[in-house]
């Protein structure tokens, strides 16, 4: 089973396209199922039709879902529950602390912002080990739920996983990223723990999707572990570079994909993705060769 999982925050472009096409080829070429997911947690920054806008998109390419589109902003009982499951396990702690707070700590340990890079929350407000906050333990003042990211021990957690494409990586998530949030003060559920609980309920077990994402991958790996949820395999596409060398993104600009001409698109996409030249008059031909390129190139990995 495999999925296409856009956050609505604009229309696809040539970048967001190689993984659409990439995870339905490679569903495909399994005999498998191909889902489309809205991740439209994050509210304010999904603007209104641009989820239906890329549905229109993919449609025009002729990518398909084989189910009903699951759409984010409906699935919010079940990442309470999933939050629920981790606080009765004593997973996950409520956290107060702002922005600045979390720097000052970091300053106060050493941390140089030009040496050390990203912060790494410095785990201010984890209880001790085996420590299960009580129900009411948010209190007044609204909070952070973050998840441990060290083992029971107290060791630090180092994740190895297999990417299809890149090989084995392996990451300390205790040195890299600390303990993450899975639920912001401001009530918003985090990416992380949506897109973990929403694989498992799709039964997702082929996740293909671009590079810019594999760095989330060992906190992903981290949660599925502690919801006893399968981990599926992954895949993490090449990225498509704009003219002055930055990742084609939506925060960067990058132009909507051109819906008048998507046999053009998918060869740009098929390219990336290593695919030989196609020539085929519809799109559904182009597919279909795709299949067995991909079949060839990608599929026994
Ligand atoms: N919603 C994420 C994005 O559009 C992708 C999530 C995923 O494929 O895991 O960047």
């Amino acid at each position: 089973m495999g999925r296409f999982a856009p956050s609505p925050t604009g229309p696809l472009h040539a970048g967001s396209l190689v993984a659409a096409l990439a995870s339905w080829l490679d569903a495909r070429a399994h005999a498998g199922r191909w889902l489309v997911r809205i991740e439209d947690i994050d509210t304010p920054r999904c603007p209104p039709g641009a989820a239906d806008f890329i549905l229109q998109q993919l449609a025009a390419c002729g990518l398909h879902a084989d189910a009903p589109v699951l759409w984010q902003s409906q699935r919010t009982a079940f990442y309470a529950a999933a939050l629920a499951q981790l606080r009765a396990q004593g997973w996950v702690y409520p956290c107060r602390c702002s922005r600045k707070a979390i720097e000052q700590a970091l300053l106060a340990r050493g941390w140089q912002p030009q040496r050390h890079g990203e912060k790494v929350y410095p785990g201010t407000c984890r209880p001790p080990a085996g420590t299960v906050p009580a129900e009411d333990a948010v209190g007044e003042l609204p909070a952070a739920w973050r998840l441990r990211t060290l083992d029971p021990q107290g060791a630090d957690l180092i994740v190895t996983w297999t990417d299809r494409r890149l090989g084995q990586a392996q990451q300390n998530i205790s040195q890299t990223v600390g303990d993450f949030v899975l639920r912001r003060a401001d009530g918003l559920w985090a990416y992380q723990l949506a897109v973990v609980v929403d694989d498992a309920a799709q039964g997702v077990t082929d996740v293909v999707r671009g590079a810019d994402l594999a760095d989330n991958t060992p906190r992903q790996c981290h949660l599925q572990h502690v919801l006893q949820q399968p981990r599926p395999r992954y895949l993490h596409t090449p990225l498509v570079w704009a003219a002055d060398g930055q990742k084609l993104s939506k925060q960067t600009g990058a132009a909507a994909l051109d819906l008048r001409d998507p046999l053009a698109a998918l060869a740009q996409a098929g390219q990336t993705l290593g695919l030989p030249p196609l020539s085929a008059p519809t799109t559904a031909d182009w597919l279909a060769q795709a299949v067995s390129a991909w079949t060839e190139r990608w599929a026994m990995r």
